[in-house]
């Protein structure tokens, strides 16, 4: 198993790749490209969440409990919040966050179950997208796949390091195929595991149409897309394109 500074490297250096990439390639905000970078990095650390002990789950919970509410200040924004309600909001989140989330998953995952999974993948780039409403939707996608892409990048490492390769010879190892997959074997981990990731696709599907049905006044993001100054058009044509399959159809 890759060890905890073997999935931070290896997530930073996917980061960097993947901010450079939408920077550079994409017409991304340089700081839209940072920001996607360092959330990679940090959710290199995402799946041993599972673990119950130890450097990962104190880092990763620290990590976690700190950037959600700093992610969530344009949700905080639309909600017509002052700075000191962000403030409290903000304390209030890292407090469940540290105390009360981090318990319930030391409870009830274990170790490589299904929070190692391809699934858990994709509901945790849903969840970030959730997490961070942003004036141009691009921008959104493109910070939230970064995450999808940091708990990916940490299942491929769990992956290449159950392969042992000693005098020539390969030899797997007993947790080969325990990260890089779509389903476990206990049936209600499963059934929970997907329960979860179509409910958080469903949320975040409908997430742009509830707030702008039920209450359009909270929905006016703080900036208009045409104020933000450095937001170019080409991360629009991006995700044009990206959708362009799924239209298709
Ligand atoms: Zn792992």
């Amino acid at each position: 198993m890759a060890g905890f500074k073997a999935h931070i490297t290896g997530s930073t250096l996917v980061g960097v790749a993947y901010g450079y990439w939408g920077t550079v390639h994409q017409g991304m905000p340089i700081e839209s490209g940072m920001l996607a970078a360092g959330l990679c990095a940090i959710s290199g650390m995402l799946p041993d969440l599972d673990s119950d002990s130890g450097v990962p789950l104190r880092e990763t919970s620290n990590a976690a409990s700190a950037l959600v509410p700093m992610l969530m200040i344009d949700r905080f924004r639309a909600l017509q919040m002052t700075a000191e309600e962000m403030a409290l909001a903000a304390m209030l989140i890292y407090l469940f966050m540290r105390f009360v989330l981090v318990g319930i998953f030391k409870k009830y995952t274990v170790h490589r179950g299904m929070w190692h999974s391809l699934p858990a993948a994709a509901s945790a780039g849903l969840l970030a997208y959730l997490v961070i409403p942003c004036p141009s939707e691009a921008i959104r996608v493109y910070k939230s796949l970064a995450v999808a892409l940091g708990f990916m990048t940490h299942l491929v490492m769990d992956e290449i390091w159950s392969v042992q390769v000693r005098l020539g010879r390969t030899r797997l190892k007993r947790s080969f195929g325990t990260a890089l997959k779509f389903s476990s074997n206990n049936a209600w981990a499963n059934l929970s595991t997907y329960a979860k990731l179509f409910l958080l696709a469903y949320l975040a599907w409908n997430d742009h149409g509830f707030l702008q049905k039920h209450a359009p006044h909270l929905h006016e993001p703080h900036l208009h897309e045409s104020q933000v100054p450095h937001l170019a058009q080409p991360a629009e044509q991006w995700l044009d394109k990206l959708r362009a399959p799924l239209s298709r159809r």
